[in-house]
């Protein structure tokens, strides 16, 4: 027997299946979410939370928080690593008459996760059920089905909708058949964490991207525990090394020492490797299924825009649900929210992140000083800095699809 059916079920307690369940809750509506793990994974993953995510952030309560927790950081920089020259400062100020947020805010998505969590416990309406992995989704009349497979045992829970927050490898979107196109970089990308501080030795501030034809880099700040913080460096690897020996000591020290050669070895307190894909489902909507987050887009993580995008995906899903659950809107809508947050990762986030990557590891010497030059000049021209920011934090996007309408769906 399926226990009594809540209005939405969610399956995945990352920060976006989170962030769902407390949009739908605070509506007053019931949640019941699952996650496979007994707590937020801590992995170095995402951080960077741009404007048009902090404004949503904002409706929701979550900014203070996140900045005391984490780090406010108006300006971003991008370096020539072979000549150690400075090519582009940008400012978001320059946002300032654009967003109430003209910034972003370095907040490490496990600490995002725990401040949802935390205002979670004051919603009876939700339930959030960890230890429990989601294993099978069956759509009947006007309910959905899943099985989940928790410490007693699998049982069945029914609910009106279904909200595959399951993350990369979903099997929400498995079991729905959507298929998820796109393809895997060959190389996978290494992040290793160190407490060097980059800004006080080397100038580089809380995001810097270094373009080199030889193995580009990403350097980012996190508050980590609290001051002095800690630094997150991005590379990627040859394909031909096995993970023992990109992981290995000799490696990630030799690694880290040729990029920012010191006089001292590096501490190193935390080292990881990611596979990376771009990769878009191909419907968001399968009937009372409706995926968000990486469960439906995947993408490099030069520009900081998976987690952006899939906390946007929530605010929008949870103002749709809450307008056809309470307010007897048709189901049309979340057609709408496919159509909306689709163009979203086909046009801003898969575009921008792969342009990010190519940048950064342009090899053609020719290709590579005019790119240099032209981020050069967008830098130093407030008119073309204001409209590569607006893109950037993904305030262009959230201004394309809020003009969309039903109409465009028909289409
Ligand atoms: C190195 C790196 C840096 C990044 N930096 C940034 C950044 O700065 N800014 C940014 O916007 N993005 C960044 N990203 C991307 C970001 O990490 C992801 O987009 C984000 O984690 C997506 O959140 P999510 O909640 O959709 O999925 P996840 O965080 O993957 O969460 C999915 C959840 O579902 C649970 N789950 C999985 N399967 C099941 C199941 N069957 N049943 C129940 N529960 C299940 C998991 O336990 C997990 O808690 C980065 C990624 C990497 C790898």
């Amino acid at each position: 027997m399926a226990s009594v059916d809540p209005h939405i079920l969610i399956a995945g307690g990352g920060p976006v299946g989170l962030f769902a369940a407390l949009l739908l809750g605070r509506r007053g509506l019931r949640v019941r979410l699952f996650d496979e793990n007994a707590s937020p994974q801590a992995d170095p993953r995402a951080a960077t939370t741009h404007c048009a995510t902090l404004e949503i952030l904002g409706e929701a309560g979550l900014v203070d928080d996140m900045a005391r927790v984490g780090l406010v950081a108006p300006i971003f920089q991008f370096w020539d690593r072979p000549s150690g020259t400075l090519v582009a400062q940008f400012d978001h100020a320059v946002l300032k008459d654009e967003t109430p947020y003209p910034y972003v805010i370095q907040c490490e998505q496990f600490k995002t996760a725990q401040l949802i969590l935390e205002r979670l416990k004051a919603l009876p309406n939700v339930e959030v059920l960890q230890s429990h992995r989601v294993i099978e989704v069956v759509q009947r009349d006007a309910a959905v089905e899943i099985t989940v497979d928790g410490p007693t045992g699998p049982r069945k829970h029914r609910g009106a909708y279904l909200i595959g927050a399951d993350g990369g490898r979903s099997v929400v979107r498995h079991q729905c058949g959507i298929e998820f196109a796109g393809f895997t970089w060959p190389e996978r990308f290494i992040v290793l964490t160190t407490p060097f501080d980059f800004g006080a030795k080397r100038g580089y501030c809380p995001r810097s991207y270094f373009a080199d034809p030889e193995e580009w880099c990403n350097c980012f700040k996190v508050s980590a525990d609290g001051p002095p913080g800690l630094w997150r460096t991005v590379y990627p690897t040859d394909t031909a090394s096995s993970e023992a020996q990109l992981m290995s000591d000799d490696a990630v020290q030799a690694r880290l020492q040729k990029f920012f050669p010191s006089a001292e070895p590096y501490q190193i307190v935390h080292r990881n490797l990611y596979v990376t894909h771009q990769r878009v489902a191909a419907r968001f909507r399968h009937d009372r299924v409706l995926l968000a987050g990486d469960a439906a887009h995947v993408n490099n993580p030069i520009g900081g825009m998976g987690l952006n995008g899939g906390l946007q995906d929530a605010a929008n899903l949870a103002e749709k649900l809450g307008k056809v659950l309470l307010e007897d809107a048709g189901e049309r809508l979340l057609d709408l929210y496919n159509l909306q947050r689709r163009t979203v990762a086909t046009e801003f986030v898969q575009q921008q992140s792969i342009a990010n990557k190519k940048q950064l590891e342009e090899r053609d010497p020719e290709t590579r000083r005019r790119n240099l030059d032209e981020l050069r000049r967008t830098a130093e021209d407030p008119a073309l800095a204001r409209q590569f920011l607006l893109r950037s934090s993904l305030i262009a996007a959230q201004r394309r699809v809020a003009a969309m309408t039903l109409e465009e769906v028909d289409r």
